[in-house]
């Protein structure tokens, strides 16, 4: 209800600013033109090009105030989309925790260890996925504001790209998704493992989401010239073109076209634009609707002196 009130007073205010600056604009020109046509002297012209001016200095003035508004409004729209994601993606394993806890709790459960293990390993990983959405925002904020450290080391990223796996693993069902890994890369890159293995660890989530039931993830990582490539592919939903070109803004997520809608708040990509930035990296995605992405990292080789 807020948020109703909210765009719709910004809406009236676009649409009393593009009403009040075109009429008297239009007008204001249609007098200026009409005073130069019939002026019979010099003064009649010069009144003619000052209206002429004052009218485009003012619809100049409006349009600036039209892109500020706008703007605002779509910060607005943003603020509140992003309120409503962030409450969906954190209510959703807090949910699943407390029924799992509440069965354990209520001693169903007591005389069947098997099931108890399986409520006890669904908690944990619930909790895994909270544990990273917090940490997500923990690393927006500090991104956003350039207060992120990074402690840059020179070694393979094997470990790093392991440790995501490690992680993913620890968050997903394994008869859930078939994960396929190739690692084969030796040379030495400078990186920040934690940095890298939340970049990661966020194409795995991804990969993971955005696919439907039959996942197949693979993980590759190889050597390449001066370059280390990490690629994450998977089976999913893929992308259109448009969308591809705009998943690495924050806050953007593509449309599901009526489908069900999955956790997320847009901003794990922005992230790891932004990590891989700071690396002297890319990233980027090659993806076709219904046939499955590949998210490819690019990572310089640091070159070992004598
Ligand atoms: P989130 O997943 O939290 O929405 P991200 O920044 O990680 O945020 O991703 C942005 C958007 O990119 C997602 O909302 C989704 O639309 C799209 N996307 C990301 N990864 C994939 C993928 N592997 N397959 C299809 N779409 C993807």
């Amino acid at each position: 209800m807020k948020r109703f009130r909210l765009n719709l007073n910004l809406t009236s205010v676009i649409v009393i600013l593009a009403v009040g600056v075109l009429v008297p604009v239009m007008l204001s020109t249609a007098a200026g033109i009409v005073a130069i046509a019939l002026s019979k002297d010099t003064g009649g012209v010069i009144i003619g090009a000052l209206i002429i001016s004052f009218t485009a200095t003012a619809a100049g003035c409006g349009l600036l105030a039209l892109v500020f508004t706008g703007r605002k409004a779509r910060l607005a729209r943003q603020q509140a989309d992003f309120i409503a994601n962030i409450s969906h993606e954190l209510r959703t394993p807090l949910s699943a925790i407390k029924l799992y806890a509440q069965t354990l709790h209520s001693g169903k459960l007591a005389d069947d260890p098997a099931q108890t293990a399986q409520c006890v390993a669904t908690i944990l990983r619930e909790t895994a996925w909270l544990d990273v959405m917090i940490d997500r925002l923990l690393t927006w904020r500090a991104t956003s504001k350039d207060m992120l450290e990074l402690s840059m080391k020179t070694q393979p990223v094997a470990a790093a790209v392991q440790g995501a796996i490690d992680r993913f693993n620890s968050m997903v069902s394994p008869d859930e998704l078939t994960l396929s890994v190739a690692m084969d890369s030796q040379l030495g890159v400078r990186h920040d493992a934690q940095a890298l293995n939340a970049v990661v660890l966020n194409l795995l989530m991804n990969a993971y989401k955005y696919t439907g039931t039959q996942k197949e993830i693979g993980v590759r990582v190889r050597d390449e010239d001066h370059r280390v490539i990490i690629d994450v592919e998977d089976n999913g939903i893929g992308l259109s073109t448009a969308d591809a070109q705009r998943i690495f803004q924050p806050f953007y997520r593509a449309a599901r076209n009526g489908k069900e809608e999955t956790g997320g708040i847009g901003l794990g990509l922005a992230i790891a634009w932004s990590l891989i930035e700071q690396h002297n990296g890319t990233i980027a995605v090659s993806s076709r609707p219904g046939e499955g992405s590949t998210f490819t990292i690019n990572l310089p080789v640091t070159e070992q002196t004598p």
